[in-house]
């Protein structure tokens, strides 16, 4: 990327290739400014917005506007990024230089113009690889290229979820064919009973770091195969084995392929645990050793991260078909049938167990984590099988909590406000609390006044949104109407989430006469928007999604009660930058950590969550809000009911009458205070660029010496 040459044109489509820029907003301000109406219409896609113009065109199109000082100043930007000396990872993390982190993962989030994603697994790793990005350290992700993403959402007159796949295409994407040692693309092959899976590899710049993504939809494959890496999340368990296959198997020989030894393997979740036994089957002929020597040497470098409590979650393959499509692969590591699947069972004895991921990586990971305090207790009881000779807390799994990456969740406006009172710098210090301390001298008039221009904005959006929706509805919603939806100075509450019945989307319509007082209240209303997708396999959850749909579409409720359809990263990113509060009502403990409650606090929302994953360790009493105190019952229906008294008395109690409780200037110095309080002490923990440290200083960098000393 050194030399584009110098035409704007050039630079601009450099820019447009690393993804740095979804986190620098002068460079998307630069795209928006040339046409923004072209800008919406590629819905947000800087290489389809170029594709549609000349080089002349943008050539005179930046003249015209005088664009030229910013875009160099951009380029320049991004090449300093590039080259910067002295990073935290060069300093601290000498001993893997030259043997990079692989992170492997199903899914990444990092821009809604490549929807590789489905929701809290991908943008968690997409925030782990920019985050790893800003502090130097060399890592390497790998994932799947899906041609159909997850699905695009849209409701129907019944408030059904209905589900559209387009094929993305590969043209208007950051991608950049890997080539092998001889010049050409770059394919990898596994070798099944059936058909061998092949793919192509396709790379995206992430700032410093590099995204390998696996494409199967190639010549050679069968047709089958050629879909396999179609959608994320969807097809039946051979779909799944062979994805998973392609991941965790394809994604280690892409780095062979490469010259690439890891020093450290980090699984992301169990879809991509065959990398392990891929990394054995290497150093077994390398070193020319036993499968158990190679086993006990790969584990030392090996980190597994566990990312939920609901059985669900975990992915596990019956007998034959692990034998059906690993038989081969098997074959080479010099195992029995039984001794393989035995690597995949609790209790390797018992024959009727199916083949399961997390307990593969468990069973095969020095390091392993859950991703909040409360998630490392739960993950403990969960697997304490697997270690039956030892006490609950000895079971080897701790915690690393989540965080988000800062830069691609704050709002630009707050991000100019703090760099007032912070230093212009303060991003690369976020991690310390004594730079949060200075949020004290922001003045409570300017950050109300921010924060209410950004709900302002969130308003504008959702009005957008809204009347595109019910134009396809038919609903009579004319645009004079939409004028009324939502009101900037009634208290919002956000709440989008996937709809699995275990966050309870609609804990909050559950007494329906409580809540109509709450939002037909004329002094101190509430309004509510809705956001989520359901599991296209999900009834439950689309019935869920129903509910909501319904309320939202009743008259009386119209202008008050809100669903937007199709949750993605740039809904995401409107709703946490815009709204008052952030509800989020999980049956505790199945929220492992929720990130979505993160990204408000920094930009001046408040959150009123049950006491569960990142909330339960994150509340102090007077930085947010709590629903209820952190108990459980094991009878579901009355844990919901106790849920439910407490999100009502908690709103009715505390969050309205503090929020509607003005000075003479209108400003609510109450909120306020809460909403400074919560940055100070939240902002400096939640965040990417401490948890991606907490993995370099507690895993990776121990996990690294084990490699330098042994090989
Ligand atoms: C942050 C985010 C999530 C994760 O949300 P939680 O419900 O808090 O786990 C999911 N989807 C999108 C689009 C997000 O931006």
């Amino acid at each position: 990327m050194k030399e584009p040459g110098s035409h704007l044109h050039d630079r601009l489509r450099a820019l447009a290739q690393n993804l740095w820029w979804t986190w620098h907003p002068e460079v998307i301000s630069i795209v928006t400014d040339l046409d923004p109406h072209l800008w919406r219409q590629v819905e947000h896609n800087p290489i389809a917005f170029f594709n549609q113009m000349t080089p002349e065109q943008i050539e005179d199109r930046a003249s015209e506007l005088v664009l030229h000082s910013r875009i160099n100043y951009a380029f320049r930007r991004l090449n300093e990024y590039l080259d910067q000396p002295k990073t935290w990872g060069k300093i601290h993390c000498g001993n893997i230089n030259n043997r990079p982190v692989v992170y492997f993962s199903a899914e990444f989030g990092l821009h809604e113009s490549l929807p590789i994603y489905s929701g809290g697994l991908g943008i968690l790793a997409g925030d782990h690889l920019k985050s790893a990005s800003d502090l130097g350290i060399p890592l390497i992700g790998i994932g799947l290229l899906y041609q159909q993403g997850y699905f695009s959402q849209h409701l129907n007159r019944d408030g059904w979820q209905e589900e559209n796949y387009i094929n993305l295409d590969t043209n208007n994407l950051p991608l950049q064919e890997v080539k092998d040692s001889a010049g050409a693309p770059l394919i990898v092959n596994i070798d099944t009973r059936s058909n061998p899976i092949q793919a192509k590899v396709w790379q995206v710049q992430v700032g410093r770091v590099r995204l390998m993504l696996l494409d199967s939809n190639i010549e050679g494959n069968s047709a089958q195969d050629r879909e396999l890496t179609s959608r994320l999340y969807g097809g039946d368990s051979s779909v799944r084995i062979r994805q998973e296959i392609l991941l965790g198997i394809g994604g280690a020989r892409i780095l062979q392929a490469l010259n690439i030894f890891p020093g450290v393997l980090h699984l992301n979740e169990g879809h991509s645990s065959f990398a392990i036994l891929e990394e054995i089957r290497r150093i077994m002929e390398y070193d020319a050793i036993p499968f158990h020597r190679a086993h006990r040497r790969v584990s030392l470098y090996t980190v597994f991260t566990t990312h939920t409590p609901v059985a669900a979650g975990h992915d596990r393959f019956p007998a034959d078909l692990v034998e059906e499509h690993l038989g081969i692969f098997r074959e080479k590591l010099g195992l029995s049938h039984d001794d393989f699947m035995a690597l995949g069972r609790v209790n390797p004895a018992d024959n009727s167990e199916t083949f399961c991921m997390t307990v593969l990586a468990l069973k095969t990971s020095r390091r392993a984590n859950g991703v909040s305090a409360i998630h490392g207790d739960v993950s403990r009881l969960m697997w304490h099988g697997l270690w039956p000779n030892r006490r609950e807390l000895e079971v080897p799994i701790g915690h690393i909590t989540n965080g988000v990456h800062v830069l691609s969740w704050l709002a630009p406006q707050m991000n100019q406000l703090f760099q007032t009172r912070l230093g212009q710098d303060w991003p690369t210090r976020m991690v310390h609390p004594d730079v949060w301390e200075h949020i004290e001298e922001i003045d409570d008039g300017e950050l109300w006044e921010t924060h209410q221009s950004l709900k302002m904005r969130l308003i504008r959006f959702v009005r957008r949104r809204l009347s595109l929706q019910s134009q396809r509805l038919g609903h009579d919603k004319t645009l004079d109407k939409i004028e009324h939806i939502l009101d900037p100075d009634v208290l919002t509450i956000g709440c989008a989430r996937r709809f699995a019945t275990y966050k309870r989307g609609n804990l909050i319509l559950s007494q329906p006469e409580r809540l109509a007082a709450l939002v037909k209240n004329t002094k101190r209303p509430i309004q509510i928007i809705f956001a989520g997708k359901a599991h296209p396999l999900d009834d439950e959850g689309k019935a869920l999604l129903q509910q909501i749909a319904k309320i939202s579409y009743d008259s009386a409720y119209r202008t008050r009660i809100i669903f937007i359809e199709n949750y993605d990263y740039n809904l995401a990113r409107h709703l946490v930058q815009g709204v008052d509060v952030w509800l989020n009502t999980p049956r505790r403990p199945l929220e492992a950590c929720g990130t979505s409650g993160q990204k408000v606090v920094l930009n001046g929302g408040l959150n009123l969550s049950v006491l569960d994953g990142w909330w339960s360790e994150a509340f102090d009493g007077s930085n947010g809000f709590a629903i209820g105190h952190g108990g459980m019952h094991n009878d579901p229906d009355i844990q919901n009911q106790r849920d439910q008294q407490y999100l009502y008395e908690t709103l009715e109690n505390e969050v309205i009458p503090l929020y509607y409780n003005r000075d003479a200037s209108g400003i609510p110095c109450g909120w306020v205070k809460r909403i400074k309080h919560a940055m100070q002490t939240l902002g400096w923990r939640f965040n990417a660029d401490r948890m991606v440290k907490d993995y370099a200083e507690r895993f990776y960098l121990p996990a690294a010496s084990a490699t330098s000393t042994e090989t």
